[in-house]
């Protein structure tokens, strides 16, 4: 039986946990927060409010399943699961509106009623998505990302020209719509986690597959019952969390580390696994010489964006809200470029609204709304603090617009949170929200190693490896680190034993 110690507790971290932790070894979490979770932690207010403190897209639902079942559980063992319907609603510009139902014939309706002839092109759309979508689950997102070799499969060889990894997103939906409104729809997946859609592989219309037919789903209680049922997973299996625990040092000797600093105090360890932010890891708890990227390496990566969000409580209930808002009224290129191209504070920017209280009581106290206001900026911008009130007021205006009543003056609890909550509560690269973006050559083996070069028992997890950003792609990043550490634990004891 191995000690091995785990930095950071984010769904990578909990997922690793619980696989290295059925495998026999004692397993240690160090969380720096008061709580788990990471970016997926929840905010408990005093009078009622209890806010998801960052994912709120429940995607995939597939993932989180194929997760428990690897524990002899299903996902209704730890928390409910609601199918929203609509899945969610967009605002385009003239108060246009666009409800994406829960169902596919109905979403094939509301694109014929759009753009005549659009429902057969997206079935054909749709068809090579979900290609894209099981082929990739089954046979590439698990994948360490290590060696060229694993990609050596007949499936993966004979789909290789239908996943399209040479040619753009923006340019594959634009061979099957036209329609403004049907391109900001199937757009706004990789905008809001990656990458400008020119920039991103049309491999990720995969992600279209995902969130329009697998459905848009809710965790009553809020995505913080995903990481409660993860952590209390965890800990039956025998896993120990340890929260306010800031890793200092991977203290090494030779080519293995040894210790972990932790507050200031040596903890001895047979392997680490990092599920902080990758960036961070290197370049403070490690020597340069042990790291595997230099600066000029992170450099030169391009970052998914950071965002500024707005927690806010209403003393009212609202009619004409519903679970997610997309608020596409401006211009999603001129946005983007304020992101990824030349950084900046955006002149005009998209933003999006969750209002979990409209599905789930128990988020809000009664009578009153929960809502999440949040525009992605691009990583990195100075955040003084001082823009966040001119923002507040754009993102207030346009919403009372759309809900045709004024709600600034029944808000009863409100806190900002961007770019520096971001590097100060999580050591966060840039201040990033989401990881690295989804650019080609940021896709599987060209993103940051699983495996530490220079330090043979050191892994890494977590959204900036592979496979990505995402709850899903994080749930299965702490899996692919745990079988790559178990695989490392058994041939050094096979090489012990000769
Ligand atoms: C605002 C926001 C909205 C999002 N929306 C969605 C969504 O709707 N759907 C979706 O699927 N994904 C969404 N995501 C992305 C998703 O939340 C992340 O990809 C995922 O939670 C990342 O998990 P992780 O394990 O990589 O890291 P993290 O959650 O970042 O966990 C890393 C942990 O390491 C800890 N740590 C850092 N340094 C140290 C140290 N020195 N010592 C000890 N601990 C340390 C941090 O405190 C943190 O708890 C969103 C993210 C954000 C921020």
């Amino acid at each position: 039986m191995a000690k091995i110690l785990i930095i950071g507790s984010g769904f990578s971290s909990l997922s690793a946990a619980c696989y290295l932790s059925q495998a026999g070894h004692e397993v240690h979490i160090y969380e720096k927060n008061e709580t788990v979770g990471g970016r997926a932690r929840q905010m408990r207010t005093d009078d009622g409010y209890v806010f998801d403190m960052g994912p709120s897209w429940y995607w995939m639902p597939d993932v989180f399943e194929r997760f428990f079942a690897d524990f002899g559980h299903q996902v209704s063992d730890f928390y409910e699961l609601e199918l929203l319907d609509p899945a969610f609603e967009m605002v385009f510009p003239d108060r246009a509106k666009f409800q994406v139902p829960a169902t596919y014939s109905a979403l094939r309706d509301k694109f014929e009623s759009l753009e005549p002839g659009s429902a057969t092109r997206l079935d054909q759309f749709m068809a090579d998505a979900q290609f894209k979508y099981e082929v990739g689950m089954k046979k590439i997102v698990y994948k360490p990302g290590l060696s060229l070799l694993e990609f050596l499969d007949v499936d993966i060889l004979r789909g290789a020209l239908r996943f399209d990894l040479l040619s753009s997103f923006s340019s594959h939906v634009r061979k099957y719509f036209s329609n403004p409104q049907l391109l900001a729809l199937m757009e706004f997946p990789v905008l809001f986690l990656g990458a400008m859609p020119r920039d991103t592989p049309a491999l990720y219309s995969l992600m279209n597959y995902a969130g329009l037919k697998l459905g848009t789903w809710y965790p009553m209680g809020g995505f913080g019952k995903v990481i409660e049922g993860m952590a209390r997973l965890a800990r039956d299996l025998g896993v120990v969390i340890h929260c306010n625990s800031t890793v200092e040092k991977i203290v090494t000797e030779g080519r293995k580390a040894t210790h972990l600093l932790i507050n200031g105090r040596q903890e001895a360890m047979d392997a680490v696994l990092a599920g902080a932010d990758y960036h961070h890891v290197e370049r403070n708890l490690l020597q340069p010489a042990e790291r595997n990227y230099s600066e000029q390496y992170w450099k030169k990566k391009v970052m998914a964006p950071s965002c500024l969000i707005f927690f806010i409580g209403l003393r009212k209930k609202i009619a004409n809200i519903r679970h997610h808002t997309l608020f596409f009224e401006e211009d999603l290129i001129a946005h983007s470029k304020e992101i990824y191209k030349t950084p900046k504070w955006p002149e005009k920017p998209l933003f999006y609204v969750c209002c979990p209280s409209q599905t789930d009581p128990e988020v809000a106290p009664s009578g009153h709304e929960n809502l999440f206001l949040l525009m992605p900026i691009a990583p990195g911008l100075e955040d003084s603090g001082a823009q966040h009130e001119h923002y507040y007021e754009m993102m207030m205006d346009r919403l009372e617009k759309h809900l045709d009543e004024s709600v600034r003056q029944d808000v009863d609890y409100k806190k900002a949170y961007c770019i520096d909550d971001f590097v100060e509560d999580y050591n966060s690269f840039r201040g990033n929200a989401y990881g690295l973006a989804n650019t080609l050559m940021q896709t599987a083996n060209l993103k940051p190693k699983i495996r530490n070069r220079q330090v043979d028992n050191l892994f890494y997890c977590g959204q900036l490896t592979v496979p990505g950003p995402g709850v899903p792609p994080s749930i299965i990043s702490g899996k692919i680190a745990a079988q790559q550490l178990l695989s490392q634990l058994k041939r050094e004891s096979h090489e012990a034993t000769i």
